[in-house]
């Protein structure tokens, strides 16, 4: 069993309540962390002691732009350590933790390059006796509270903004996958950042909810479920502190029947199975023009079939296991409450016999109508419910017929249908042709139910950010100190 401690103010501090974390493939318990809600307050402390009092507030942003460049540089030196441990922490392919790992660089390397342009702007004023102008200054303290199906990636989404914004932070990765963040904390130490800004207290719900109460928390970002957003939510609005909320998705993948068949299909399955289904943005209900259904469908069951399930470490594996057993469970619950209502499981709905019992085979559900449950809950799982269509008016109103707000995909080689189908689904992200892309440059979040805010792109900067506005009189002229102006 490997041991590590939570990381406040610069060093690695001892706490007495404990937790294991798992490898979901082999179902052992490998490393032994801390789970102390009170911990939090010391590392809340310490955060905004380095936001006051410390060189963090003074420091000329192009230096703050370096530290955060070096800590980019240090991510993508360890990105094989890191990916192997994410891997063993919630069964995510090698292929793709590695992948996620050497790309965190970018992305500091984005907001370190933003970092010392950050600028308010000069404002006309009611007259010339006055110069008014804004600043665009830091919020301050803010809590991160990241979920495990893609730990240090989603945490980067916020980290690398509002550290180039000038802010703190106490980061609580989930308690399935705390390990990466606390690797993480240790390598912004080697790259020069000073004690109290990047501090992580690992933990589970409790910890979480201490974050979200914190009184001395300046802001909020939180990535997860709808369920816990509602508790962070709450707690935020009791202490009037502001939120940033990134969850969860039931995105539609939309096959006009002038798409190319293979690369739509491709394109569903990526959006599908690709993370066994543990992404906020997984294409989980496809619409099929009714003219291509059955080819499509028949693909997608071939192909569903023929994937590679096993070791996550394997690079030849295209499918981990669940990420634990709550959510096995629930993923098959989900596909028998699917078949009670009606449904066909054309591919998948089991455990696969050969591998233990967390994998559950990729999952293709058809004979479903946009009502029942398998097509409005997230599953977070393998599992794709399959309906058909037969013009563009019918398939808009379907498709935004949904709680969530994350994602579509659409799938045509008409650009002006592609376009039109853009403007009118109500999501955050479209993609045309294409699925499942992100990059630091270009913001992401939902609408609805899916949540609100940005991370990603110069939006997310926003998030971290106060306009403060400055008026100067410039003449000396004395003024009616009884009327506004
Ligand atoms: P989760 O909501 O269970 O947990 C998220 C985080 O909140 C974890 O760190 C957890 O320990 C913490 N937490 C738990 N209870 C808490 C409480 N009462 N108060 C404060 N924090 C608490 O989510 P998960 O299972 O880790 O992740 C899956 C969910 O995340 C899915 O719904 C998925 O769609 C969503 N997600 C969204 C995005 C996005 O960017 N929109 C990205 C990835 C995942």
């Amino acid at each position: 069993m490997e041991h590590f401690e939570n990381w406040i103010d610069g060093g690695r501090v001892r706490t007495d309540r404990r937790m294991t974390t798992s490898n979901p493939y082999t179902g052992d318990a490998w490393a032994d962390v801390a789970d102390d809600p009170a911990a939090v307050d010391v590392a809340v402390a310490a955060a905004r002691r380095a936001y006051d009092d410390g060189p963090w507030r003074s420091m000329p942003a192009a230096q703050r732009a370096e530290l955060i460049r070096t800590l980019g540089a240090l991510l993508t030196r360890d990105a094989d350590d890191l990916a192997v441990i994410e891997s063993r922490d919630n069964g995510k392919i090698i292929r793709e933790t590695t992948a996620q790992a050497k790309s965190l660089q970018s992305y500091f390397d984005y907001f370190a390059g933003v970092a010392d342009k950050i600028v308010g702007e000069q404002i006309p004023g009611p007259n010339p006796n006055f110069l008014v102008y804004t600043e665009r200054v830091p919020v301050g303290v803010v809590g991160v509270i990241v979920p495990w199906n893609s730990p240090l990636a989603l945490l980067t989404w916020k980290l690398a903004p509002l550290l180039a914004a000038g802010c703190t932070a106490v980061i609580k990765p989930s308690d399935i996958t705390p390990v990466t963040a606390l690797m993480l904390a240790e390598l912004s130490d080697e790259a020069g950042f000073p004690p109290g800004v990047i501090n992580v207290v690992t933990g589970g719900a409790e910890v979480g909810a201490a974050i979200s109460a914190h009184p001395d928390i300046d802001k909020l970002t939180f990535t997860g479920g709808g369920a816990t957003a509602r508790h962070v939510a709450r707690a935020a609005a009791e202490n009037l502190t502001p939120a940033t909320l990134e969850l969860g998705g039931k995105s539609p993948q939309i096959v006009f029947a002038d798409a190319d068949p293979e690369a739509a299909t491709n394109g569903l399955l990526a959006g599908i199975f690709a993370a066994s289904g543990q992404t906020c943005v997984a294409g989980s209900r496809a619409y099929l023009h009714v003219d291509i259904a059955d080819e499509v469908i028949g693909r997608l069951v071939a192909r569903a079939g023929e994937l590679v399930l096993g070791d996550p470490g394997d690079t030849a594996t295209e499918m981990g296991p669940a990420a634990s057993d709550d959510q096995r469970d629930r993923i098959l619950a989900m596909v028998e409450q699917a078949r009670t209502e009606g449904a066909t499981i054309a591919a998948g709905g089991v455990i696969d016999p050969d591998l233990g019992g967390r994998f559950v085979r990729p999952t293709v559900i058809t004979g479903v109508a946009n009502d029942t449950t398998i097509v409005r809950e997230e599953v977070f799982g393998p599992v794709l419910a399959v309906m058909t269509f037969t013009d563009e008016e019918e398939v808009i109103a379907l498709a935004n017929d949904s709680d969530y707000a994350l994602a579509a995909g659409v799938w045509t080689n008409d650009v002006r249908r592609a376009h039109r189908m853009a403007r009118r689904l109500d999501v955050g992200t479209v993609w045309v042709n294409t699925y499942r892309n992100v990059s630091f440059m270009a913001p992401f979040g939902g609408f609805k139910q899916s949540g609100y805010g940005k991370d990603n792109g110069l939006e997310a900067l926003d998030g971290y950010l106060h306009t403060k506005a400055v008026w100067v009189e410039l003449s000396g002229a004395t003024r009616d100190p009884f009327v506004i102006g």
